[in-house]
């Protein structure tokens, strides 16, 4: 009778050790993960915006972005809507404003820019940054500079637009691509650019996918000029993680190098429907242990 008791209470313990720990682990499973701070580059939905902009920013917000970079400025207005109406159909969705891609490319030769025009343009393009709310004004590109000459002017027009945009409370910055990595009369031409701009006005906005392309490790550029980069292109040749050819682990690991306080998902080609390479690309990162919830505290 005393061994039938012992055994009745030893089974009793088991059955409600292992009910508490299935608690537990049920407990585990169903907390939140805590939500990462993704933003997108607008560019990867833009047939998508062309033909519906709220829905589309709408599904945006229900993929999980935090908020939006916007490739649609023109003559004062956000894909043809004011600034004050284009803040408010973002926040509206729940996205955060950011960025925005713009700019006014130099004459050629430089010495041929009428400039009364330029700064009108660029005194335009900063007002309406700032109504929209925008933390960031990026140029995406530039025509290639085919002397030191051209790439100098460059380097000095973006010295000046970023004084201006500083005195507005924006943060101004360059987009590369892979041409950058060329040599302009012996000098690399990104480099170049990281040497010859001004760190308080002027970061950089790594495309970490077309440095790959020009053949370079941005993790070398982190190292070697740390603190320039303060919003990152999260890009691969189609949806993130789809080639193998960019090695996001390592840039996430030293994004305290490069200075990034933003993390910005681009997909410009996709294996399916834009929408699913964009939810693809989120989902990704938000599975992957190397991305962290926020860079920007
Ligand atoms: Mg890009």
């Amino acid at each position: 009778m005393k061994k039938l008791s012992i055994l009745l209470s030893t089974a009793l313990f088991c059955c409600l050790f292992i009910f508490s720990g299935c608690e537990q682990q049920g407990q585990q499973k169903s907390a939140p993960a805590e939500k990462k701070d993704i933003y997108l580059q607008l560019y990867s939905l833009r047939d998508d915006i062309k033909a519906d902009f709220a829905a589309t920013i709408d599904s945006v917000a229900k993929m999980g972005y935090t908020g939006i970079e916007a490739a649609g400025y023109n003559d004062g207005l956000f894909y043809g809507m004011s600034p004050a109406d284009f803040k408010k159909a973002i926040e509206d969705a729940g996205l955060e404003v950011l960025s925005s891609h713009a700019g006014r490319p130099l004459a050629e030769p430089a010495s041929d820019t009428n400039w009364e025009e330029t700064w009108a343009w660029w005194d335009t393009a900063i007002q309406a940054h700032k109504d929209a709310g925008m933390k960031y004004l990026v140029v995406a590109w530039i025509p290639a500079p085919k002397t030191l000459a051209d790439l100098q002017a460059y380097c000095d027009y973006f010295n000046q637009i970023g004084e201006k945009c500083n005195a507005a409370g924006l943060r101004f910055g360059y987009h590369n691509h892979n041409f950058e990595y060329k040599e302009v009369e012996g000098e690399l031409m990104y480099d170049y650019m990281l040497k010859n701009t001004d760190p308080a006005k002027v970061f950089f906005q790594m495309d970490v996918y077309w440095t790959v392309m020009g053949q370079k490790a941005p993790v070398d550029y982190f190292n070697e000029y740390p603190g320039r980069f303060e919003i990152l292109h999260i890009k691969d040749s189609k949806e993130l993680g789809q080639s193998g050819m960019v090695g996001f682990d390592a840039i996430y690991n030293n994004v305290d190098k490069a200075g990034a306080k933003y993390m910005v998902v681009e997909v410009e080609r996709y294996s399916g429907t834009p929408f699913n390479g964009v939810r693809e690309s989120i989902d990704y990162l938000n599975n992957a242990d190397f991305v962290k919830a926020s860079y920007n505290k």
